[in-house]
């Protein structure tokens, strides 16, 4: 089963998936602080990581 997160940022269309889901957090972490300047809490990221 792969781990999904797709970012809710306004006209934002980042998606990343992968069957880990820490490497998925990881890569969100990155992705929100590079384009976004912000910082998410790895508990926030696995709140909204979608299981397909
Ligand atoms: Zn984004």
């Amino acid at each position: 089963m792969a781990h999904q997160f797709e970012c809710t940022q306004q006209d934002c269309d980042f998606m990343v998936r992968a069957n880990d889901e820490n490497e998925v957090v990881d890569v969100v972490q990155e992705h929100a602080r590079e384009k976004h300047g912000m910082s998410m809490e790895r508990n926030d990221i696995q709140g909204a990581i979608r299981q397909r």
